[in-house]
């Protein structure tokens, strides 16, 4: 039979037919412009170094080469992908086990903070790809319940993160591991020196690809800020809760106890979770999954939320505490509006963040709006 109607590539890339129906399935219709650009040169087997904001696409970029290069019919170890994070590592695994359900593809997740047991057994089963924080990797290479000598590519994917948190010698000793006839490509939203040097050092002959960050200006991002003194902040939220008609709301706030103690007080009359970096990671998925599936509309973040997460469809981000600096500022008002769905962004200034707030109206201009909210009116 023949499936006419079925399409044969996807926007122009020739895939094999299994992961075309599981694309299709997932409802992307075109590549984003980072999948445009990398999967042909992953395709090939080059090396890749990626710079790329997380909402660009870039799991698939990565994690449709991946698959297509996956012999399911042997037992072995053939892929490895590195993340900074548990939640990261399950939301890559998800995805790539998505794009190779189809062809018997088997992925196993591999992080720190779940039994060690449990992933004896899910290593047993002879994963074809492995997704991975560096610290369990090693954890699971020193006892020999993993091996990566047939391991051929390597994704190392927010390489910036696993720097910032200390793990770029894990990651050295694991690519080290690995053998030398392999396809390494590394993401990152940023590329500093440190990263450069893996780079240099792992990497043969890289083809950089760079995808410019959406700028959180663009039309589909609504930025407001309210002035607001500090001591009437809950109340101006709770006005915007109840007059924005918002479905899901990221408030981000400076410190861990900040958040907690904004929680505690929104939760009086709305249903609200936290996420910190001073969570058990359990508490921290919970948090996450819980907010996902709308039981808690409304999450209060530290910074450790405002990056690398994928959390789809956030209507609204609310700066609480104003952002350090701009580059936090548009990590964080870079969790709205993603993939070209319209998001609104409003940052309370307090009185003593005027310095901020000019900054942030001299780099943003016109398009950072005083937003109409006035809780001093009657
Ligand atoms: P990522 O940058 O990988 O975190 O992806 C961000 C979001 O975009 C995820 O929810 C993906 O499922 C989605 N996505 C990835 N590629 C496409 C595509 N080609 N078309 C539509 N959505 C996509």
């Amino acid at each position: 039979m023949q499936a006419t109607q079925e399409a044969v590539t996807f926007g122009g890339l020739v895939l094999r037919s299994e992961t075309l129906r599981a694309i299709h399935t997932m409802g992307w219709q075109q590549p984003t412009p980072i999948q445009a650009q990398v999967i042909p040169v992953m395709l090939e087997g080059r090396d890749l170094v990626g710079q790329a904001q997380t909402g660009s696409g870039k799991t698939g970029a990565f994690g449709i080469p991946l698959i297509e290069r996956i012999d399911p019919q042997t037992r072995d170890l053939q892929a490895l992908v590195l993340v900074p994070t548990r939640e990261l590592a399950l939301q890559v695994s998800d995805e790539v086990r998505a794009l190779g359900r189809g062809r018997g593809i088997k992925v196993v997740t591999l992080f720190g903070g779940q039994a060690i047991e449990r992933q004896f057994a899910d290593l047993r089963r002879h994963p074809h790809i492995a997704v991975a924080t560096p610290g369990r990797l090693l954890d699971h290479m020193r006892r020999s319940t993993v091996s990566l000598g047939k391991v051929r590519t390597v994704v190392l994917d927010e390489a910036d993160r696993m720097l910032d948190m200390g793990f770029l010698p894990d990651v050295t000793l694991i690519l080290n591991a690995v053998p030398g006839q392999r396809q390494t490509a590394l993401f990152s939203a940023t590329i500093p020196a440190e990263i450069r040097t893996i780079a240099n050092r792992q990497m043969q002959n890289p083809v950089s690809v760079r995808i410019a960050a959406p700028a959180p200006t663009v039309d589909t991002v609504e930025q407001f800020y309210v002035e607001v003194a500090e001591e009437d902040k809950v109340k101006a939220l709770r006005r915007l809760l109840q007059e924005e008609a918002i479905e899901s709301a990221l408030v981000f706030r400076r410190t861990k106890h900040r958040a907690d103690r904004l929680a505690t007080t929104l939760g009086r009359h709305h249903r609200v979770g936290v996420i910190h970096g001073g969570m058990r990671q359990g508490a921290r998925l919970s948090a996450l999954r819980a907010f996902v599936e709308r039981r808690t509309p409304i999450l209060v973040a530290t910074n450790v939320a405002s990056r690398g997460l994928d959390l789809p469809e956030v209507s609204h981000v609310i700066n609480f505490d104003v952002p350090e600096d701009m580059e936090t500022y548009i990590h964080r008002v870079g969790r709205t509006a993603r993939m070209g769905r319209p998001g609104t962004a409003i940052t309370l200034v307090g009185q003593h963040d005027t310095a901020m707030l000019d900054e942030l109206r001299r780099k943003l201009g016109p398009s950072f709006k005083r937003h109409r909210l006035n809780i001093y009116a009657r």
